[in-house]
């Protein structure tokens, strides 16, 4: 266990009627009990709440109340104490310089948290749900990390992770026999434990779809023809919105971005830059330099009118960025010029494109604002449809993502080594592999750098 005793403020940094300033180790109770004048904190009763001043010396800082924990019922499983005093930030200050004075330390980003990690009280992808729902803002992402707290995932895995375990050992055990050439672990069950491993990471892997577009929204391509009406769709998308300009954390993209949130999603419209404003300058945009925005999009809006486009070119657009992930879907706009007439246009787009692409035809006016809402709960229908079963465990972490897919194929390779009658030796080796890209997602297998990339990313003071 570490002997630091760490502090920092647990609450926002700004002024509030209460701020709270956490102190976790060993020695908590001692370093606070140095400037605490109130009950003696190494004798009080593990959660409870004592009244009092924090003092530097003679001078009285703030009058606080102290919550005393003591190990292991605590979040970090060490002693802690909670000081909360007068939401000022000088104070705040004075009060963390007075603790560092007698013999505790700033904590680092994350560092209760990797404690309690460490300390074996939550595991590693617990760790990171704790960080999500803290970022969470709105039910689906607030759920979804609360499932993930739980400890959804990390259940899942662990279960068939121990029935890999116990074929391991028995192969392991072969190896000590190698010379009778006995087989202690049936081959036929294994292999039907991979099936249902294999069956279960699948899903996994793709309920990431799902819960990436919870936690990250889902990302928009608009793509049309200069003057086509993409700006004016934009602005009538957003009308109630505030334009927001994000940039996320861990990309390098420096694209401007809007997002319009529908129940909770959202939707990320990519590389709008410039769009809002004129669209004089615009170049009209080849397939290629489409392809290539549309490349990370989720979702293509497609604008076109009868004036400036003929069925054959919409078709043809429309086959040649065909992706299996991505939806695509076909804005008729300006309707309010041409009327009923739209029928017939979109009918041969139809019939050009044929029935094994999957798109739909939305007919529009951006001007008049008609056909937005028909727009909206398209965009809201495809989230709902990546949605399995309500209660799934759902991915959300691009770290699980690729641990999962890693754990896939160490586990086909197992399959393969039974398959192809290999070595038992090897057939060990490939288990082994399977168990710790398993064990990853938990943080039963890790490294110094995977933990500083996840605990880098909290806050201080969680
Ligand atoms: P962009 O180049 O694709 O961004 O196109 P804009 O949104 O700037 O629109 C180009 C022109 O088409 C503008 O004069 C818009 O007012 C007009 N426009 C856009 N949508 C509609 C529509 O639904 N109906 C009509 N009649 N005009 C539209």
């Amino acid at each position: 266990m570490n002997q630091d005793t760490i502090c920092a403020l647990a609450t926002a940094n700004g002024v509030g009627a209460i701020g709270i300033i956490r102190v976790s180790g060993e020695n908590s109770f001692k370093v606070v009990g140095k400037v605490f004048k109130g009950t003696n904190l190494s004798k009080a009763t593990s959660h409870t709440v004592h009244y009092g001043f924090i003092m530097d010396g003679v001078e009285t800082i703030d009058e606080v109340m102290v919550s005393v924990f003591h190990s292991p019922r605590t979040f970090t499983t060490e002693n802690s104490v909670e000081i909360s005093f007068h939401g000022s930030p000088h104070i705040a200050k004075k009060i963390l310089e007075v603790l560092i004075k007698n013999g505790a330390r700033m904590a680092k980003a994350g560092e209760f948290t990797m404690r309690a990690f460490l300390n074996g009280r939550i595991d590693l992808s617990q760790a990171e749900a704790i960080a999500d729902i803290i970022a969470s803002e709105n039910e689906a992402s607030r759920k979804l990390a609360l499932n993930q707290l739980k400890g959804g995932i990390s259940m899942e895995i662990k279960a068939l992770r121990a029935d890999l375990l116990n074929f391991t050992s028995l192969v392991e055990l072969e190896l000590d026999f190698a010379e009778e050439d006995v087989e202690f672990a049936d081959r036929t069950a294994l292999l039907m434990l991979l099936d249902r491993i294999e069956a279960k990471l699948k899903d996994l892997i793709e309920s990431f779809t799902y819960g990436n577009a919870v936690k990250n929204g889902v990302e928009v391509a608009i793509i049309g023809k200069p003057n086509a009406g993409k700006s004016t769709l934009l602005n009538a998308l957003l009308k109630e919105e505030r334009a927001i300009v994000s940039d996320i954390a861990g990309t390098t993209r420096d694209t401007i971005e809007e997002v319009l949130h529908i129940n909770g999603t959202a939707f990320r419209f990519i590389d709008t830059a410039g769009l809002r404003e004129t669209t004089d300058t615009i170049e009209a945009i080849g397939v290629k330099k489409a392809k290539e925005k549309i490349a990370s999009a989720r979702i293509l809006l497609y604008l076109y009118d009868e004036l400036e486009n003929t069925p054959e070119e919409i078709a043809q657009f429309v086959k040649e960025v065909y992706r299996e992930d991505l939806k695509i879907i076909l804005l008729h706009n300006k309707i309010d010029l041409t009327g009923d007439d739209s029928d017939i246009f979109d009918n041969s787009v139809k019939n050009l494109i044929g029935d094994s692409t999957d798109f739909e035809i939305i007919k529009l006016s951006a001007r008049e604002k008609t056909g937005i809402d028909i727009l909206k709960g398209s965009l809201d229908a495809y989230v709902n449809n990546l949605k399995s079963d309500e209660d799934n465990v759902v991915i959300t972490s691009q770290r699980h993502h690729e641990s999962l897919q890693k754990s896939l194929l160490s586990v086909k390779s197992v399959r393969e080594s039974i398959e192809e009658t290999q070595t038992t030796e090897l057939l060990a080796y490939e288990l082994r592999n399977a168990l710790e890209s398993l064990g990853e997602i938990s943080g039963e297998f890790t490294n110094d750098e995977v933990l500083g990339n996840i605990f880098s990313k909290f806050c201080i003071g969680k």
